[in-house]
């Protein structure tokens, strides 16, 4: 496989994205650690792993849950090649004006805890177990990382702040620790929004359109499921398949024009 050998901590890696990032790695001979919030799905990826996935019960606005990850990736795997910031909220595009200034106020915080502290308290316990392996970071945005409409304020704003997040540590943890992104575009998961929104139990695959509809906003005509967005993660996590890229984001997020010209749609 092209990640043979290598040692992975994806978090969020219960489900979505995060799950098909770890199932791909594995088929891809990795090892990988999971740091999920969500006993269940966590409980689901080991069962179907077995010993080549350590699951780490914990939430990634948590210092402290992030370097318990990096540890168990450690101790059971023998290093970190790979971190992958993935855990995320969504706001079900919530108009600004659509939200009283209080609920304003705890979901932008409930949320950047989540989006942006998550990701840079995660980089901070990986950084130098990273560093001992001229390892990479690899952090999933979104297109709402590039163009407005995938979100409200609270998700865009929280997305283009990873995008700062990749600039700033590539210059900082250069040479030894690469550091990208990848951009998905919208597929049906289990994409949660803040509590303090009342968006806690609320999924992004029960307000999506459905798949006939979704590839009205792809200008490749795809419906596109978490597994077509899994091969930039590879590339960018292979020993020497992205070895002079650091700081970049991985557009996948193939947002085109509602309606491609001449396409009948
Ligand atoms: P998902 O909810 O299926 O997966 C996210 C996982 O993270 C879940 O298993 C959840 O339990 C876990 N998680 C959430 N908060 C956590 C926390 N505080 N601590 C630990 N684990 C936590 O959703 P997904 O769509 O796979 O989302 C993964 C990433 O993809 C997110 O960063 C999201 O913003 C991004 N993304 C999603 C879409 C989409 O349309 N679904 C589009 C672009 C980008």
């Amino acid at each position: 496989g092209r990640l043979a050998g290598l040692s992975a901590l994806v978090t969020g890696g219960g489900s979505g994205l995060g799950r098909a990032v770890v199932d791909r790695y594995l088929a891809e001979g990795a090892r990988v650690t999971v740091l999920e919030r969500s006993e269940e799905k966590l409980h689901d990826v080991v069962a179907a792993h077995g010993d080549r996935v350590r699951g780490v019960h914990g939430d990634v606005t948590s210092g402290r849950d992030n370097e318990t990850a990096v540890q168990a990736a450690v101790s059971a795997f023998g290093g970190l090649d790979t971190f992958v910031g993935n855990a995320g909220l969504w706001d079900f595009n919530r108009p600004l004006l659509d939200l009283p200034m209080a609920e304003l106020e705890s979901g932008f915080r409930e949320l950047f805890d989540v989006n942006v502290k998550g990701y840079v308290v995660g980089a901070r316990a990986a950084a130098g177990a990273l560093a001992d392996r001229g390892g990479s970071m690899i952090f999933t945005l979104s297109n709402a990382a590039l163009y407005p409409g995938g979100g409200g304020v609270l998700y865009t704003a929280s997305k283009h702040a990873g995008v700062g997040v990749v600039s700033q540590l590539a210059y900082e943890l250069a040479p030894r620790v690469r550091v990208n992104a990848v951009a998905p575009g919208g597929m049906a998961t289990d994409l949660r929004g803040p509590a303090a929104l009342g968006l806690g139990g609320r999924a992004i695959s029960d307000v999506l359109p459905a798949a006939e509809q979704l590839r009205r906003y792809s200008a490749l005509d795809m419906s596109a499921t978490a597994e077509d967005y899994v091969d930039p993660y590879v590339l960018l996590a292979a020993r020497s398949e992205s070895r002079t890229v650091t700081g970049t984001v991985f557009d996948a997020s193939h947002v085109g024009t509602p309606r491609r010209p001449g396409a009948d749609r």
